[in-house]
């Protein structure tokens, strides 16, 4: 298998992942009625998000067909590769709402976050809760978490987290500030497609 070949793998077994991700997680909301609120985009906020670069190859992928990846080079580079994630688009009127400009191709954390869990100590899996979720609707998630104890299925983080490494354990294992694994996950395409 050549290496422009191996990446197409992976971006294909990522995409399967993702779709299962999405589907216990849609399983999950259906049972527990638990939702983020209309428009919320306050995890996006947040300017420590990591995430594998190998997470941001289906990404990559998509924004170098449509001849838009030194655009979001340069737009990562103008933040020095810290901060908000470069494809968050905040609302201009509702504080803390917003959207994601590429949410087909979002790695792992940004589908997980809210609804997957954690294992304790003791192996038992827990709602790692968002905040606002907890302070918007407190009795849905102490629910949610009460049925967790009783059996009920979610993602769990480390397990995506074991699948996506198994993958290519050089890109799949290390976490990077968002925009910094964007640029790491494009420069290995971008290079590799230009000399395949
Ligand atoms: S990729 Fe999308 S969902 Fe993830 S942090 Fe960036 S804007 Fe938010």
């Amino acid at each position: 298998m050549d290496i422009l070949n191996g990446f197409e793998s992976s971006i294909e077994q990522l995409m399967g992942i993702y779709a299962e991700i999405d589907a216990q997680i849609s399983t999950f909301q259906a049972a527990t009625g638990l939702q983020c609120p209309s428009g919320c985009g306050k995890c996006c906020t947040n300017p420590e998000v990591e995430t594998t670069p190998l997470e941001m190859l289906p990404l990559a992928w998509e924004l170098l067909e449509r001849g838009e990846a030194n655009l979001w080079l340069d737009r990562t580079a103008e933040k020095n590769e810290q901060g908000v994630c470069v494809f968050y688009q905040p609302d201009r009127i509702v504080p803390e709402n917003g959207r994601c400009s590429v949410y087909t191709w979002r790695p792992a954390l940004c589908r997980l976050f809210g609804f997957a869990a954690v294992r304790t100590k003791q192996g038992k899996p827990e709602l790692a809760a968002c905040v606002r979720h907890k302070e918007i609707f407190p009795e849905i998630v102490e629910t949610a978490q009460t049925s967790i104890e009783q059996g009920l299925a979610l993602p769990i983080f480390a397990d995506f987290a074991q699948q996506i490494a198994n993958i290519d354990p050089e890109l799949g294992r290390s976490r990077l500030p968002i925009n910094q694994a964007l640029r790491v996950a494009i420069e290995k395409l971008g290079l590799f497609r230009q000399f395949s």
